[in-house]
């Protein structure tokens, strides 16, 4: 893989051994900062709150559909603390990305995304990220929960037709489907959380476990809560696929507090 999509990846690749490794050594290169500008902030469903946010004039912002951006968002006291969230989208012409915030409680995250007014600034770093869409596999797996749905719904919007892709998303019901446009052929299944809280459980791994592996090469990205992509991760690589056809990680924590966790093992 050669041009700009080498770039990003390695770009996003060092930034992320700026965010796991602590160490004395030189400091590695980190992405390029950004100051944006919120546009709008709205309510795209009940519980996700889209921002829109202007960059600045003739910045080269690139990116792949699935990666993130590390925002300053603030904690209090005029402090700040990293939170990871997906580009959801870009529109080149008006200089804009969009980003949407999973409204999962009284967080900085959303508190922020639902205080935004236009005008309002954020600082911010990327894109990074690995989980982007692989174009030479034969067939693609999606597994993911709410905190998920942007990443997916931008791969799959982005997605060629004649691809194949089989999603699996936690929602903690039928309210929590949406739709998901692709020219790729998909077929989508939704997994119901109900009363159980979202976090680690065996719901997606009973689900994947009884998806039939289709013949071909397969790349599978499997995100969301870590102990749920870890075990998805073991039971895939038992039924027979590599490491390098599972890109996953670990995209919150019960009492983990922003970053992200890699899960590669
Ligand atoms: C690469 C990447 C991309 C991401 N993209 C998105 C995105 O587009 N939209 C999005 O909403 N999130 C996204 N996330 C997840 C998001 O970064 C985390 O949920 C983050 O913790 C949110 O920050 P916060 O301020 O709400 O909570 P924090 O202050 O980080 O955490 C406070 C408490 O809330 C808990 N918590 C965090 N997330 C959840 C959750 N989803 N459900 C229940 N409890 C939770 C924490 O474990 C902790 O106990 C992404 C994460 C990664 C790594």
């Amino acid at each position: 893989m050669g041009g700009p999509h080498h770039n990003f990846l390695a770009a996003a690749a060092a930034w992320d051994m700026t965010m796991t490794q602590a160490t004395n050594t030189p400091a590695r290169p980190q992405l390029p900062a950004y100051t944006l500008t919120v546009v709008e902030s709205f309510d795209t469903e009940p519980n996700m709150r889209r921002v829109r946010l202007r960059l600045p004039t003739h910045s080269a912002f690139e990116y792949l559909p699935g990666q993130a951006i590390v925002m300053m968002i603030p904690t209090g006291n005029g402090e700040f603390g990293r939170r990871d969230y997906t580009i959801r989208s870009m529109d080149r012409q008006a200089g804009t990305i969009a980003v949407d915030f999973l409204k999962h409680g009284e967080t900085p995250g959303p508190r922020w995304a639902l205080s935004a007014r236009p005008g309002d600034t954020i600082e911010i770093r990327g894109p990074r990220g690995r989980t982007v869409f692989q174009p030479d596999a034969d067939w693609h797996l999606f597994t993911g929960d709410e905190t998920c749905i942007p990443a997916i719904a931008h791969i799959l919007e982005t997605a060629p037709a004649g691809a194949r892709a089989f999603v699996f998303i936690e929602v903690a019901g039928p309210s929590g489907e949406i739709a998901l446009p692709s020219a790729a052929d998909v077929q989508i299944r939704w997994v119901h959380r109900g009363v159980q809280e979202p976090g680690p459980s065996e719901l997606m791994a009973d689900a994947v476990a009884g998806f039939t592996l289709p013949a071909g090469r397969g790349q599978a990205y499997i995100i969301g809560e870590t102990c749920n992509v870890r075990r998805q991760r073991r039971d895939l690589i038992a039924r027979g696929l590599t490491r390098e056809q599972i890109l996953s990680e670990g995209y919150w924590r019960p009492g983990r507090i922003g970053g992200h966790d890699h899960v590669d093992d």
